[in-house]
């Protein structure tokens, strides 16, 4: 879950990092009246969860509290990459002499939390990394150990940042630290870290990523998801506890367990077929949350055929089975569906299946047919059509 830059800031103030004065507005006259309040001059940032607000026209200085007023009602009717402005944030405006970068996030490749600094930091970080990746200096971090104070210093030296700076820089590193992860965040990111007059830091963009499995343990950064930022298809997921990801491919996957999805994707491709999408249908599988399942793996106009892939467990076959039928009523799939059901009571779980009314459904019992299944009805691929076929039922 992304946080807005006014709840990163919030979140990071708590943490010891200095940040501008500033409130957040929903309307001209608010804007008009916290730069009043502040009494210097602002700047007006649109807050909506995407990158690159300040090119896009979303973030712009006012000298006085009349024209933030006009700046105010201009970037609230703006619409950033599809997403409406519905909320300003209105921040005391820094005279910037340099534009830092420091982030956290996780590379799962070493299985660590790095720290990465940038002298180039600003709008154009992307861009930094991708040509020229040496401008970034990083760090590993010791999950026993977390960011030393020498890692801090590290990365203050490498960016060639002045020595009057490494004390606050230091501790604006290890706050940030202890705010990912303490938050159970993936990101945590303040783009730019700007050198004020002083010379001081200010941390002026905040952005952080919380896990979302982990929100449970944090009520309080839960209630602020903002849900207008979600596209349908996310709130839909999340509602039923559905972890979705769309991709590219035309074979939708509605699968228990997030293992066996990954192990039905792999095998999909194995016989040359594409999936459309990631999904674990989680625990059970009542008629709701398979009837969402396939409306959402449906809502993908790419999607010619669906392979439901449920290892009966605890939730036995006939359960499973008796979901799908009552399912299918409620959201008749408009390709074809192949089902493999395997686990406790499998046998009757197929058999409840076979009542299956008004939907072109196959079933399969090893996950080879029915993935090969699957790619021949998908229409793509080399499905071999030597498999002794389940008939199909109308
Ligand atoms: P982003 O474009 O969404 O990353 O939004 P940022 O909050 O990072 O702002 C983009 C750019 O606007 C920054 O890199 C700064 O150059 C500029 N900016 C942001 N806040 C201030 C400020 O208080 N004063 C000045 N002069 N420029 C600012
Ligand atoms: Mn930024």
């Amino acid at each position: 879950m992304k946080l807005h830059e006014f709840q990163s800031k919030q979140l990071f103030a708590r943490y010891g990092i200095p940040i501008p004065r500033g409130k957040v507005a929903t309307s001209p006259e608010e804007a008009r009246a916290i730069a009043k309040e502040l009494g210097k001059p602002v700047v007006v940032k649109a807050q909506v969860l995407v990158g690159g607000r300040g090119k896009a026209g979303g973030i712009r200085l006012a000298r006085t509290p009349e024209e933030a007023e006009q700046i105010a009602e201009q970037i609230l009717s703006m619409t950033l990459k599809g997403l409406p402005v519905r909320r300003v944030l209105v921040d005391e405006a820094a005279e910037i002499q340099a534009e830092l970068y420091l982030g956290l996030t996780i590379d799962r490749a070493r299985r660590r939390v790095v720290a990465m600094a940038s002298s180039a930091g600003g709008v154009d970080i992307e861009e930094v990394a991708r040509t020229t990746p040496e401008k970034i200096v990083r760090v590993i971090i010791e999950p026993e150990l977390g960011l030393r104070e020498y890692q801090a210093r590290t990365l203050a030296a490498g960016i060639g940042l002045d020595r009057s700076l490494w004390a606050s820089f230091t501790q604006i590193a290890l706050g940030l630290y202890r705010c990912f992860e303490e938050n159970d965040a993936t990101l945590a990111e303040i783009n730019p870290l700007a050198v004020v007059p002083g010379p001081a830091l200010l941390a002026l963009d905040g952005k952080v990523i919380i896990d979302d499995n982990a929100l449970f343990r944090h009520p309080d950064l839960a209630a602020m998801r903002d849900e207008d930022e979600e596209t349908p298809t996310e709130r839909e997921a999340r509602k039923y506890g559905i972890s979705y990801v769309q991709l590219d491919g035309n074979i939708g996957c509605m699968v228990n367990g997030a293992g066996l999805a990954m192990a039905t994707m792999d095998i999909i491709q194995l016989y040359g077929g594409r999936p459309a999408n990631f999904l674990d249908i989680g625990g059970g599988a009542s008629a709701e949350r398979v009837a969402a399942a396939m409306r959402l793996i449906l809502s993908d106009p790419n999607v010619k055929a669906v392979l439901i892939n449920i290892f009966g467990g605890i939730t036995r076959c006939d359960e499973v089975a008796r979901g799908m039928l009552a399912a299918f009523e409620m959201v008749r799939p408009r390709v074809p569906v192949v089902v493999r059901l395997v686990g406790t009571n499998e046998a009757e779980g197929r058999a409840i299946l076979q009542q299956a009314q008004g939907v072109a459904l196959y079933t399969a019992t090893t996950l080879v047919e029915a993935a090969q299944q699957a790619v021949r009805l998908a229409g793509d691929g080399h499905g071999s059509s030597a498999i002794s076929g389940p008939e199909q039922r109308q």
